[in-house]
């Protein structure tokens, strides 16, 4: 099976995907089969995405200094052990180096330090994003998101789709992502006969939010060549009607692949500008730190050196950590990479193992069946080779970060974690489940005793959540997602991730889904109520225990003097207004080591 998940990795191959066809959709960007292959028919060469002089040129934020100030008149909400606020801040050569009352920082500063009245607004830690996928969002950002998010419904995405068909050019394809019918009304799939309804003239291509699955109009399939006569390549097959001919839905990296390698306008994706995308979009949300989980998915280890590239260009406003891609151990092994490789800006930290799927595409590795089936789900690595790896790369002295979301794939990667905790090697820590979602009283247990660390993808509770109860789990079992609270009492620390491109980078979102554990789809009611926790909880989550779990909190996650000087202004303080309400206070300002990169 491992051997199957490398293949799947190294060239496209989606081995999985005929399984994850069975289980509907996996919308899990940490095993998509399609990035490799799109990355070929991208038009920036690998030879500038691995030059700083390329990265130089680009850089966004060239306007802007590192300064040597005083943030007078804040309310600081430090983050420090004790959650102590003050109200002054002053910053120099990228770093702080006094937090305090306005009259003793003024003091300890330079007397010609530029002074900067906050005017009474909320100064916070740079938020850290612990689990995101830099890359793959930078690979498909710029296609339109037509998501559940922005269009509840099917007829709405196709409507948006029609619009854009409206002001396209002759010969442009016309790109939507992010289709996800497990929470988008009106259909399981996307086929020919509706996205005809876009544009006949224009060829139509829409990702499914997993990645997995591709749908096409009529138009896309002609300039593909794809007829009732193309053979299916049986692990990533054309979807078709009765008489044979293909329907539209492309299953799976080969099929999809068939299709996006005629799209001209693909060869003109700039992959680089993509890459900026993504730091200034985790800017506007008051993000200054973010590690990627699963580093190699899009341009394999050849994504070292493009790191190694864009750190030594300063054109980065944003910090990386990231963790390995496991699938291409062989390959990473081989280019030496070792922990703490990097700076700062950009550093490597730990390994990623997939271990199952995903609970809402009913691809999560479970104990007893779904509901109203006999299905428990897959095992992306079996047990004994989840061990095995475990071992591996604890022995070498690495942490290690493992996707679990079914019961069952959290009982294995606490079994493979325990056996390195046994034999003395877990010691480069914290280690980290992630996703882990659905937990027993037993297993938080398991996780205190190893000082192991959650992180929540909080989004299963908010826009999940009903359909989490309804139809995959029922009340019980869904009354054990995400368990923050249990998780506090135990004194375990944990943190709370977005998934990108799984749903939007969005920290102030995540905490107030935290606080409230209100559902989308059902606003007046919380899943598991149980497990809300405070606002300060929250916001600890997304700072100071998001830099410990991204082994940074030396040099980031809270305002204290020595520290990088990355900090986000907000409009409100988040424990004072409605719960309800937090996501949508306004990000004033976000500053990373010393200079301000939002708004520019
Ligand atoms: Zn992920
Ligand atoms: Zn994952």
């Amino acid at each position: 099976m491992f051997e199957e998940q490398k293949s799947h990795f190294d060239t496209g191959d989606p081995s999985t995907a005929l399984l994850v066809h069975q289980h509907e959709v996996s919308p899990c960007a940490c095993c998509s089969p399609v990035f490799a292959e799109l990355a070929q028919t991208m038009s920036v060469p690998d030879e500038e995405l691995t030059d700083p002089a390329f990265w130089r040129k680009k850089n966004r934020c060239t306007g802007q200094a590192v300064r040597n100030a005083i943030l007078i008149n804040a309310k600081v909400l430090t983050v420090d052990e004790s959650f102590s606020e003050a109200s002054a801040l002053a910053i120099k050569d990228g770093k702080i180096v006094a937090v305090g009352d306005d009259a003793s920082v003024k003091a300890a500063a330079d007397d010609d330090a530029e002074i900067i009245d906050c005017q009474g607004k909320i100064v916070l830690p740079g938020f850290i994003e612990p689990h995101m996928h830099f890359f793959p969002i930078a690979a498909i950002g710029r296609y339109e998101d037509i998501g559940p998010f922005r269009y509840p419904t099917v007829e709405g995405a196709l409507s948006r789709l029609r619009s854009l068909a409206e002001n396209a050019a002759p010969n442009e394809w016309i790109m939507g992502r992010q289709f996800d019918p497990s929470l988008q009304e009106g259909g399981e799939e996307l086929t020919r006969d509706q996205l005809d309804t876009v544009s006949t003239t224009n060829a139509v291509f829409v990702y499914n939010a997993s990645l997995h699955f591709g749908y096409c109009n009529s138009k896309a399939l002609e300039i593909a060549g794809v007829s009732k006569d193309t053979p299916d390549d049986p692990s990533s097959p054309y979807g078709r009607d009765d008489d044979g001919e293909p329907n539209g839905v492309l299953k799976g990296g080969k099929a999809i692949g068939s299709v996006m390698m005629h799209n001209t306008d693909q060869r003109t994706y700039d992959l680089a500008e993509g890459c900026l995308d993504v730091c200034t979009k985790a800017n506007a949300v008051g993000i200054t730190t973010f590690c990627d989980q699963g580093t190699g998915l899009v341009q394999g280890v050849k994504e070292l050196d493009i790191y190694r590239a864009l750190a030594e260009s300063g054109s980065m406003t944003a910090r990386l950590r990231y963790s390995l891609s496991y699938a291409l151990q062989d390959g990473f092994d081989k280019t030496g990479v070792a922990y703490g490789d990097g700076d700062e800006v950009i550093r490597a930290t730990g390994w990623k193992i997939v271990s199952d799927g995903s609970n809402q595409g009913y691809s999560g590795l479970q104990r007893e069946p779904y509901l109203h089936s006999d299905d428990k789900g897959i095992a992306y690595v079996e047990a004994s080779q989840l061990t095995e790896m475990v071992l591996d790369r604890a022995g070498k002295g690495w942490p290690i970060v493992i996707h679990a979301n079914g019961d069952q794939a959290i009982d294995n990667t606490l079994d493979a974690f325990e056996a390195a905790f046994d034999a003395g090697l877990l010691t480069n820590t914290p280690c980290r489940i992630e996703h882990c979602s659905i937990l027993h009283d037993e297993q938080i247990e398991r996780i205190s005793k190893m000082g192991l660390s959650p992180s929540f993808l909080i989004g299963h509770v908010y826009y999940w959540g009903q359909v989490m109860r309804d139809k995959i789990f029922g009340e019980a079992k869904a009354a054990l997602l995400d368990r923050t609270a249990s998780c506090e009492r135990k004194g375990i620390r944990w943190t709370l991730h977005s998934d990108e491109p799984v749903t939007d980078m969005g920290p102030l979102r995540c905490i107030e889904n935290a606080v409230s554990r209100i559902m989308w789809k059902e606003p007046d009611s919380q899943l598991a109520p149980d497990e809300c926790i405070s606002v300060e909880s929250a916001i600890r989550a997304m700072t100071r225990d998001a830099a410990w779990q991204c082994h940074s909190d030396h040099e980031i996650g809270s305002l204290e003097a020595g520290k990088f000087a990355d900090f986000v202004i907000l409009d409100k303080d988040p424990r004072e207004v409605p719960v309800t309400e937090i996501s949508q206070i306004r990000v004033l300002q976000t500053w990373m080591g010393g200079r301000k990169v939002f708004p520019l």
